[in-house]
């Protein structure tokens, strides 16, 4: 059954099926770049009649990102993703729980090294024409950063955007132009730029590509793969289908109203997702609409309002395994083997029953882990 998945790849299939068992993390393991411990972000609290209408927008979440990987924080819309993002780079402040950056609390940071931290971690929106000052020219939208942060003496600074705006493939000449004088696709190339103005380590890119025609979406996604190996980023991306992602992250966190449900190397979410949302999740996406059907059955109902998430399990309303302990036990994000955590109390029943879609390695992939097999190749070949 292997060999089929892998049609048309070009790769050897026991190196694939030999990779693909290994968890796929060689080039990426380590200590994690950045890190969230408990973190949870409640908002409001005035609510009608004296009672709190407080949103658990995060609960109680932690999750590591690895230095040189990209993460995907999927889930649907109000799931909370962009608000964890936010927390882990500190745009907000947490209700609970703490962010380490390379295993320091950035909480207890000085006014100096927090700045500094800032400029690190930079944020790509998914509406670069409400994130661009539409009054400046690209000159000064990719300049300021550099200004900002003196990362270059006034004289090189107008050499150095040139060089920013050919790395995100946009002609150096058209720097005094206005952002709305550009295409939507180049408009979140300007916005690439400014980012990577800041000379930053990771990037925050929160639905980088939903606002943007189909056919341009491809363009950003390999484009922010391509700046990712050649500059060594980490990448966070915010993405609230699993269509998107699967070309270009190594793993996958699955949020649902507030909580991390099920966190995997890329491959294995997809080919054995284990927790019910995810399975739903993956049976809607249209790469397997063989399971679109499946999906209606798989996921009922609407998502709950996070003012008032049901108790116990928040996914149990609907969850077509739903059992008595699911509505009175919240389940912990428990560890499933190879790296990978689950927070349901029934996973191991569950996993074999899934609409487990086995699409075939995305392309981006299956180049990483030839480039992973030649550089071992040659480190056996060196004397
Ligand atoms: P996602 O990015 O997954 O769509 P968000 O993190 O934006 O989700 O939002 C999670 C929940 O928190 C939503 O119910 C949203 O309405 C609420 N929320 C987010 N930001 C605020 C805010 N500044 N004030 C009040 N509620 C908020
Ligand atoms: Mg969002």
């Amino acid at each position: 059954m292997e060999e089929g998945a892998f049609g048309g790849s070009g790769q050897s299939p026991a190196l694939l099926a030999a990779l693909r068992g290994s968890g796929v993390t060689p080039a990426w393991s380590g200590p994690p770049i950045l890190e969230g411990i408990g973190l949870s972000r409640h908002f409001g609290g005035g609510g009608l009649f004296g009672r709190p209408a407080v949103v658990r927008a995060v609960d109680d979440v932690s999750l590591a990102v690895r230095p040189g990987e990209t993460l995907a924080l999927v889930g649907e819309s109000g799931s909370g993703k962009s608000t964890l993002g936010r927390l882990l780079l500190r745009l907000i402040e947490p209700s609970a729980g703490d962010v380490l950056f390379e295993g320091r609390n950035i909480g207890l940071l000085r006014p100096a090294e927090l700045a500094r931290l800032r400029r690190e971690m930079q944020v790509v929106f998914q509406d670069p024409l409400a994130s661009l000052n539409p009054r400046m020219s690209v000159e000064r939208i990719v300049g300021e950063p550099i200004w900002l942060h003196r990362l270059a003496p006034a004289s090189e600074r107008r050499g150095r955007v040139a060089e920013l705006l050919r790395t995100v493939g946009l002609p150096p000449e058209q720097m005094g132009r206005r952002p709305h004088e550009f295409s939507g696709g180049q408009r979140q190339r300007i916005g690439i730029a400014r980012a990577l103005a800041c000379e930053p380590r990771l990037i925050l890119g929160d639905e980088p590509v939903s606002a943007l025609d189909v056919s341009v979406q491809a363009q950003i996604v390999n484009l922010l793969e391509e700046l990712k190996e050649r500059l060594g980023l980490t990448l966070l991306i915010v993405a609230h289908g699993l269509a998107v992602v699967r070309h270009m992250s190594d793993r996958v966190a699955v949020m649902y109203l507030g909580r991390i449900v099920e966190v995997a190397a890329t491959d294995a979410l997809y080919e054995t997702p284990l927790h019910p949302y995810t399975q739903a999740l993956l049976a809607a996406t249209p790469a397997s609409s063989p399971h679109a059907r499946r999906a209606r059955t798989l996921l009922q109902g609407d998502m709950p309002s996070p003012v008032r998430p049901p108790p116990g399990c928040h996914f149990h309303t609907r969850c077509v395994h739903a059992r008595p302990p699911c509505r009175e036990r919240a389940p912990a994000l428990e560890a499933a083997g190879d790296g990978r955590r689950v927070a349901c109390h029934f996973w191991r029943e569950i996993a074999g029953a899934g609409a487990a879609a086995v699409l075939p390695p995305s392309d981006a992939l299956v180049r990483r882990l030839a480039l992973f097999e030649a550089a071992q190749r040659a480190r056996r070949a060196a004397p």
